[in-house]
């Protein structure tokens, strides 16, 4: 698998230093092994059933009423070739259930974050979609139509996962994604071609929270404790409980320990369409 590739390679490198306009490049984890990697025919990190809960109500999405948010979106001059910058990401939603959970923290906290959303929870939590996309400082991004392997699709269907959900999530959101997660992600050639004339950029990540498997938010804590770096992106999803419950703790830490948090957009710097990012070292 490729994927496997991208993610040991990291681990042989160390840090980058910057002035060159770079970050650092990340210390690969010693959970990214092939054994925790789902596979395509096994989408274990995103069962459906945990995204069915409607309890609380949808938001109606008054953004003028939140708090702003004091870093990213208020602050452009955000250079992440100077500062240390970590970028927090959340897949698979929205969910009715705890993606506002994840939203509360981050505005109580006065940091942005990015959503990859997927096409079928935003047909069914649009106002959630919405709610997160009128929130100032969070990143709308795009995690394709219906989540397949987009390595195993042919091109129709490889145009319609991709350039189908920006669509959604434009008409949805008002706002037009520029970032693609690939599902598992898994890319090839072929994917960010597409992704490019389609006006995405495919965003990886280097620190894997596990969050999908791991339900202890201390663990997860101390996953990322100890794999982020300058320039790194955060694997979340927000249809667990794992991600709100372990996010107050980590937003904090992450702070303590000098870092600025921004959306994928501002750590890559108007990322480019078609090109690869796994950190804030350029691609991959
Ligand atoms: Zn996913």
């Amino acid at each position: 698998m490729k994927r496997i590739l991208e993610l040991m390679v990291p681990g042989l490198v160390g840090v980058l230093m910057m002035g060159a306009g770079v970050g650092v490049l990340p210390v690969g984890g010693a959970a990214q092994t092939e054994e925790t990697l789902p596979t395509p025919t096994a989408p274990v990190a995103e069962p459906s059933s945990d995204v069915s809960a409607s309890e609380e109500e949808p938001v109606d999405g008054k953004a003028g009423d939140e708090p702003g948010i004091e870093t990213a979106a208020a602050a452009p001059a955000i250079d992440c070739a100077v500062l240390k910058c970590v970028a927090l990401t959340f897949d698979d939603g929205p969910s009715p259930e705890y993606t506002p959970r994840v939203l509360d923290t981050l505005v109580s906290e006065g940091v942005p974050g990015t959503f990859f959303m997927q096409g079928s929870n935003l047909k069914a939590y649009p106002e959630v979609a919405k709610q997160v996309a009128q929130t100032p400082g969070m990143e709308i991004a795009n995690h394709t139509a219906t989540h397949p392997d987009l390595t195993g699709v042919n091109d129709e269907r490889l145009r319609a996962e991709i350039g189908g959900a920006a669509d959604e999530l434009e008409r949805v959101t008002g706002k037009r994604p520029v970032a693609l997660r690939p599902p598992y992600g898994l890319q090839d050639e072929t994917v960010s071609k597409v992704a490019g004339e389609l006006g995405q950029a495919v965003i990886l990540w280097d620190v894997d929270t596990q969050d999908w498997q791991e339900s202890d938010p201390a663990a997860i804590n101390q996953t990322v404790t100890e794999e982020v770096q300058a320039g790194s992106v955060v694997l979340m999803h927000d249809i667990h409980a794992s991600a709100p419950s372990a996010l107050p703790q980590m937003v904090r830490s992450l702070k303590e320990q000098g870092y600025t948090l921004v959306t994928v957009s501002e750590l890559f710097g108007k990322p480019e369409p078609g090109k690869v990012y796994e950190n804030g070292a350029e691609s991959v």
